[in-house]
């Protein structure tokens, strides 16, 4: 397979960057993964106006107006113009002697390819999560590659057989370690306001608008630690996440709330999400 690199294509095992870049000396870059049902584009847009967020957030340089051709390209090279794939971006600040503050001139190191990626049978899964505090840094709405928190954190969820890590900062829940999560009560779906302690999640937005569509309110409130076993429905959303029923929690390796299916305002959530996915 292939990916692009700077301003050209490569083989996968030969594309070359600097021991110097700041995205390996320091992960001084952002990423993106956008997705495409059987190949087409589904909220493009939109991460690519996080990409252009970030950029200016960690005050980076760097010319996105050709990107959309160039990631219909990367699709259309791997021969994935038909079927569920997803495009990774990624971009550094590039290469420069080693210096905490950010360099005068770089030239930004931009990273691309497209992969085949499982979107079909959300429908039909479920997972268990666990729960623990947020030690990540308090600028989450940056698509940082620096993911130690990130990583460490999902990882001690993979060993313990969940699917995720779901953070509480302050005993608020924010969100998980790659995903978003939905609280539903009494009708009513809940998610964590905007703001530097989450990613603002491209399918945490379609969801609210889907919601706005199938009348159920949304409160942009932050659901505590103590009302987690209370929630009468909990899913998870993320580009290759979709819409995922939480049937389990576990804190501190107690189970605080179970529940035999998904909920019902969660299917009609991910058969909406379905169709406007697939269209039909
Ligand atoms: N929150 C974090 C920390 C993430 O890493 C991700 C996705 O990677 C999400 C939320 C979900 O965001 P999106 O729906 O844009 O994929």
């Amino acid at each position: 397979s292939e990916v692009y690199l700077n301003d050209s294509w490569h083989p996968a095992g030969e594309a070359m960057v600097s021991v110097f870049d700041r995205g390996f000396m320091f992960g001084d870059g952002l990423y993106e993964v956008t997705p495409f049902y059987e190949g087409k584009p589904f909220k493009l847009q939109e991460h690519l106006a996080r990409l252009r967020y970030g950029l200016r957030e960690i005050k980076l340089s760097f010319e996105t107006n050709d990107l959309e051709n160039l990631i219909f390209k990367a699709l259309d090279r791997a021969g994935l113009s038909n079927i569920d794939c997803a495009v990774y971006l990624q971009v550094t600040r590039g290469k420069a002697p080693r210096t905490h503050h950010f360099p005068q001139q770089t030239s930004p190191t931009f990273l691309m390819y497209a992969f085949p990626v499982q979107l079909k049978g959300f429908r039909q899964m479920e997972a268990s999560i666990m729960l623990a505090p947020d030690f990540r840094w308090q600028r989450c709405d940056i698509k940082s590659i620096s993911l130690m928190a990130n990583t460490m954190l999902n990882s001690e969820a993979i060993e313990k057989g969940h699917f995720e890590n779901v953070l509480f900062r302050d005993e608020k829940i924010t969100e998980g370690s790659h995903s978003s999560i939905f609280f539903v009560k009494d009708q009513k779906a809940y998610t964590h306001p905007e703001g530097p302690h989450i990613l603002s999640g491209i399918t945490r937005k379609v969801v609210i608008g889907l919601c706005k569509e199938l009348g159920i309110p949304v409160v942009g409130e932050a659901v505590s630690l103590q009302e987690v076993p209370e929630a009468d429905e909990i899913f998870l959303t993320g580009t290759t996440t979709q819409i995922l029923p939480v049937t389990s929690v576990l804190h501190d390796d107690e189970e605080i709330y179970k529940s035999s299916e998904a909920g019902k305002i969660t299917v009609r959530l991910q058969d909406a999400f379905h169709q406007m996915t697939r269209g039909l």
